[in-house]
């Protein structure tokens, strides 16, 4: 089976288009605040690409640079000064932090209503009440991706691979949404013994677990629906390229339906990331 391309591209515009004509309705271009505390090149790449992405939907965006050695006390002074200023709608702390610093301990100080990144115990803890409004990109992401393609999630044998806090554990948590209509979800991580098992069980299987080729394609279930989050950077013949945790070859002739890497769920969690601000800019009133 050649599976159907499930291209991020369709659903981020969607959700692009929203966001532009949602920024028009307020009035006022929402702002926000990228805080870097480092000389990394990607970082500074990403913060670009965010920037674009910002700009094309009427958001202006700010890139607030501190010295890559700076102390957590430092970063958190940079955020409590976001926080209280009013012409900020959102905050997101950019990766990697300098040596030493928890940027959990960072995201915490971010004010709940400015946390475009959905990351805060209080709107992590709104998932769990099925109120996804400023939920996390990547988890929303995959949840609308599995939606617009048109999934009926409903009793599915669902597994996720990977229990991180930013995208394992509250995709498992946004897929259990609805009391009748939810998968049947299984969670893999590290310590999960026979992977495999698991991954040729799932109707629909999510990967992220940031393995380059870790599901291969005979551990797919023919006619799977397969997400892939996983962002990996490799070299194929000297050149650095950009691969899932998903052999997409052979996963693709299992499959009923795949996400790309790259042009897949990335490309909907940076849309998500401008609805989130816009979201934060409403309840900052
Ligand atoms: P993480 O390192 O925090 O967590 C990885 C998870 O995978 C852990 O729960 C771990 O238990 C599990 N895991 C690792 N090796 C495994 C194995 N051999 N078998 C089973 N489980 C295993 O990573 P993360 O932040 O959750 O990101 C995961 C991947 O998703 C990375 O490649 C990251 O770059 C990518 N990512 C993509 C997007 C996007 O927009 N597409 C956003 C965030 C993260």
């Amino acid at each position: 089976m050649a599976a159907r391309l499930i291209e991020g591209e369709f659903v981020a515009k969607a959700i692009t288009d929203r966001v532009r004509s949602d920024v028009a309705a307020l009035g006022k271009a929402p702002k926000l605040v990228a805080v870097l505390a480092s000389d990394n090149p990607g970082a500074k790449f990403y913060a670009k690409s965010q920037e674009k992405a910002c700009a094309e939907v009427g958001i202006a965006y700010e890139l607030r640079e501190l010295p890559a050695d700076s102390s957590a006390e430092r970063l958190k002074a940079e955020v409590a000064r976001v926080n209280a200023d009013d012409s900020v709608s959102g905050v997101i702390l950019l990766m990697p932090v300098p040596q030493g610093v928890n940027p959990r301990e960072i995201q915490m100080a971010i004010h709940p209503d400015k946390d475009v990144e959905g990351i805060h115990p209080a709107n992590i803890g709104r998932l769990f009440y099925g109120d996804f409004s400023l939920a996390p990109c990547t988890p929303h992401a995959v949840v609308t991706i599995l939606r617009e393609a048109g999934v009926d999630l409903k009793g599915k044998e669902t597994v996720v691979v990977g229990h991180s806090e930013i995208v394992g554990k509250p995709t498992l948590v946004m897929l259990l949404q609805s009391v009748m209509e939810s998968p049947t979800v299984t969670c893999c991580h590290i310590a999960t013994r026979d992977l495999a098992l698991h991954t040729r069980r799932a109707e629909v299987l999510i990967v992220a677990a940031g393995k380059a080729g870790l599901v291969k394609g005979d551990m797919v279930r023919e006619g799977a629906v397969v997400v892939d989050v996983g962002i990996n950077r490799v070299k194929v013949d000297g050149k650095t390229k950009i691969v899932g945790d998903v052999e997409f070859e052979g996963a693709s002739q299992r499959a009923s339906a795949i996400t790309p890497v790259p042009g897949g769920v990335g490309l909907v969690t940076t849309a998500m990331l401008l609805k989130n601000t816009v979201e934060c800019a409403r309840r900052q009133g």
